[in-house]
């Protein structure tokens, strides 16, 4: 009875750890349809907006400053185009261009993008890599993105804290404003931990937190597609990521990665291609 009972909890667990990842899927997907429609349709307004402004200004008889204002319009035009080219780009899955990637190159190239700002904010970041490097065999520009999500969401959330603890507080409590980010070998797979001083996640938000549009950040700041997104770059590589947090004191992401040398994630995808 015992046996079957917890046969019957792991399959009820397996299953809601399914249905939730299927939502998610399927919310993304909606996402991807949506942008790409819009996207479409604002493309033939532009073309005839653009179109239109360029015959005004062949007219002979157009005054000088009105040009000046037809090359604002020709510039905006073409600025709301790219926009809306990202959005499409956004919405078409791209297949991974899987290469051998150096792990720790790719961690420190993403980190020197935000160093600079991250210093001026009092934050440092600490790494510890295994000196030998690490190959893996991904997409080297999806990890990226996923690496700067992680890491811009803990600045973010060091920054809040920063902001809601007076500096004497903090610093009695052990404060260093260090987001470390660690790299070691287990089991055949490498496992990248992000471990930041931030405020923290509460509970509540814990199961939402890699639901697209989740956010708890101002308008114009967050989109809450960040972590989905990175969700589904790091199990399109076969892995898995993870978050763990004690509220008030920080929180730390762990992505966990197939190694090259015993990768079935990786293959697999190499075969899907
Ligand atoms: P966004 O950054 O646009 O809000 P994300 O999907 O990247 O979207 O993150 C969703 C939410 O998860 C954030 O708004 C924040 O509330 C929470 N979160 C993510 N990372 C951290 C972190 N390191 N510390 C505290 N909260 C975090």
């Amino acid at each position: 009875m015992r046996a079957s009972n917890e046969m019957l909890t792991k399959t009820l667990n397996e299953m809601v750890r399914l249905q939730t990842s299927l939502i998610r899927t399927e919310k993304l997907a909606s996402l991807g349809a949506l942008s790409a429609g819009v996207a479409h349709e604002i493309k033939n307004p532009l073309n005839i907006i653009a179109t239109t402004v360029q015959l005004l200004e062949m007219e002979a008889q157009v005054p000088e400053e009105s040009r000046a204002q037809f090359a604002t319009i020709l510039e905006q035009v073409q600025r709301a185009a790219r926009i809306t080219e990202n959005l499409r780009d956004f919405a078409r899955e791209r297949r991974p261009e899987i290469r051998a990637v150096n792990l720790q190159a790719l961690l420190d190239k993403t980190l020197a993008l935000v160093r600079y700002e991250m210093g001026l904010e009092n934050i440092k970041s600490v790494t510890e890599f295994p000196e030998d490097p690490i190959t893996l065999m991904a997409d080297a520009d999806q990890l990226a993105q996923v690496f700067l999500n992680i890491i811009s969401n803990a600045r973010d959330s060091m920054n809040e804290r920063q902001a809601a603890e007076p500096y004497d507080q903090l610093a009695a409590k052990g404060w260093e404003g260090v987001l470390r980010i660690t790299v070691r070998r287990r089991d055949g797979r490498v496992v990248i931990e992000f471990h930041d001083q931030g405020k923290g996640i509460p509970q509540e938000a814990m199961d939402k937190l890699f639901d697209p549009f989740f956010t708890t950040k101002p308008e114009g700041k967050g989109t809450g597609l960040g972590l989905s997104i990175s969700h589904s770059i790091i199990e399109n590589h076969g892995g898995s990521i993870r978050a763990a947090s004690m509220p008030g004191e920080g929180s730390t992401f762990t992505i966990l990665l197939p190694l090259e040398e015993e990768s079935p994630g990786a293959t697999d995808i190499l075969e899907r291609r």
